[in-house]
């Protein structure tokens, strides 16, 4: 494969590294650089690695390489897409629901993605401060409710395996928090960071779910899979997540691709996320019924494992619901073949 045959790349964070790396016509770089001032530019070696040169349409490129496009702002996109800031009582932590909080504890990203709905919120490695973290795991202690912790920001697994650890020991310590969810995208983007002492700092007595940020089922490499053969021997249930991109995954075959590779990587898929209302990604945005029309594809086609649900985190902190396909409608019910039955039955 001509992948192999090209040197390792580097890492990839002004346009003049997209040039070098044969990734970018001269012409445009001052453009990219004009984008990656507003919105700033990151992609691993690892993630370099799997774009194919002199592709226009390549779907990994389509995620991380700035575009124009990215300057138009679109009616009804915002800063704050799914109203995270109202949610915060104390910095690092974000709580809609009951039961569960977000702790952020970094706000920094091994890749910076075009259409991250935080990319407003991700400064140059921001962190909580040992105090602020201090802070925002008081707030959990004194919450008996917060049965679940959810380590979002940011990409958690930046953290190097000591500074995780000792998150995650203060969290274990908590009597009524019962499970820890991590959701990143290093296992994909940059699987070398998922390393012994990675995994040990997750292996727990309580329960801990780490959720994989994937779009594209080349972003399920080898060493992909392998990182995450590694955290569910090592004790970590896994998920998958995904958002519905236009371009990238909004088709059944990419999909099903994308789901099979998750679950024959004990992978199972979680949430497929309908594009979010950010700046400057309409181009990324489907419409509602495209993503409801994928979705019903798969039902009946693709094991049951690799069907996530579809849902839209509803704009001003409402939170998340499902909008799949409805397969029951005025008492009839439609099977996977487009058939539709009485329920109940007749006879
Ligand atoms: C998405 C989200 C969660 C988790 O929601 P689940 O449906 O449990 O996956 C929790 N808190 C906030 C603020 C969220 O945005």
């Amino acid at each position: 494969m001509s992948q192999s045959a090209r040197p390792r790349p580097r890492a990839i964070r002004r346009a003049a590294d997209l040039v070098s790396a044969g990734l970018l016509d001269e012409g445009r770089a001052a453009l990219v650089d004009r984008v990656a001032e507003r919105f700033a530019l990151a992609i691993t070696p690892d993630m370099v690695a799997l774009i194919e040169p002199g592709e226009p349409d390549d779907p990994i490129a389509r995620q991380f390489v700035p575009s124009a496009a990215e300057l138009d702002e679109a009616p009804g996109e915002r800063a704050d897409p799914i109203g995270d800031d109202a949610l915060s009582p104390v910095p690092g932590i974000v709580h809609r629901y009951p039961d569960r909080v977000l702790l952020k504890p970094l706000l920094a990203c091994p890749v910076h993605c075009r259409f991250c709905f935080r990319r407003e919120a991700l400064g140059d490695g921001g962190a909580l401060s040992p105090g602020q973290l201090e802070a925002a795991l008081d707030y959990i202690r004194a919450r008996p409710e917060v049965w679940e912790v959810i380590l979002s920001g940011g990409d958690p697994l930046m953290l190097p395996p000591a500074r995780l650890s000792a998150i995650m020991d203060a969290l274990e310590a908590i009597p009524h928090v019962q499970v820890v969810r991590i959701h990143s995208r290093i296992p994909a983007v940059e699987p070398s960071r998922v390393d012994a002492a990675m995994v040990a700092a997750l292996r727990r007595s309580k329960a801990v779910w780490l959720v994989l940020h994937a779009n594209h089922p080349r972003e399920m490499t080898e060493a992909c899979r392998a990182a995450c053969a590694r955290l569910v021997d090592g004790g970590v249930a896994m998920l998958g997540q995904t958002v519905l991109l236009a371009g990238v995954n909004d088709d059944a075959a990419v999909l099903e691709a994308l789901f099979r590779a998750m679950v024959a990587t004990r992978v199972k898929p979680y949430y497929l996320h309908h594009g979010d209302l950010v700046r400057g990604t309409a181009h990324f945005r489907t419409g509602l019924d495209e993503g409801r029309g994928l979705v019903k594809s798969l039902r009946g086609r693709v094991s049951g494992l690799c069907q996530p649900t579809y849902v839209l985190d509803i704009p001003g902190g409402h939170g998340k619901v499902p909008i799949g396909p409805d397969h029951l409608r005025d008492g009839l019910v439609e099977d996977w073949r487009g058939d539709r039955h009485p329920y109940p039955p007749v006879a």
